[in-house]
């Protein structure tokens, strides 16, 4: 009689995202070398859905900028990106949930307001218009538009 074969559970350690965890169609990423899914082909072109780990860890992050535009040392400590990006865009893209390490010690910003009613405006998540300097959120913007939509009348 055959001995029966022993079969030894070893634990197979798995690559997974490190944005989402999945462990299907990984790829590196290029800016930093971590496990991530390679899903680019996910995203509907112009559809600015945030679907796809890979994508967004391109575009929305400072790694990735840092990288892109072959600036020198860490990202998080580099100046270059900090004077790209206005101080709260800054904060977002270094501590954003498509990062793999966030930004230690953000920086403290004023938060954006309307111009119109003083609701404070998220740039990130929040829409809103900007004319100038100055920011409307979403619903000024809608009354400015209707307003100006307006027929003049005679
Ligand atoms: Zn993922
Ligand atoms: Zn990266
Ligand atoms: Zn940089
Ligand atoms: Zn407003």
């Amino acid at each position: 009689m055959a001995k029966k074969k022993k079969t030894l559970k070893i634990p197979v350690q798995k690559n997974r995202c490190g944005l989402c965890g999945k462990t299907r169609n990984l790829t590196k990423t290029e800016c930093c070398g971590n496990w991530i899914c390679d899903d680019e082909h996910n995203y509907v072109m112009f559809s600015y859905a945030r679907n796809s780990c890979h994508r967004n860890h391109n575009h929305y992050t400072l790694c990735a900028h840092h990288h892109t535009e072959e600036h020198e040392g860490d990202w998080e400590s580099c100046a270059q990106c900090r004077s790209s990006f206005t101080t709260e865009d800054y904060v977002w893209y270094g501590t954003n949930e498509y990062n793999f390490e966030k930004l230690p010690d953000p920086p403290a910003y004023e938060p954006t307001k309307c111009s119109q009613c003083a609701t404070v405006i998220v740039l990130s998540e929040d829409e809103y218009s900007k004319l100038g300097k100055d920011y409307f959120c979403s619903e000024c913007t809608d009354k400015r538009i209707m307003q100006r939509a307006e027929p003049t009348k005679k």
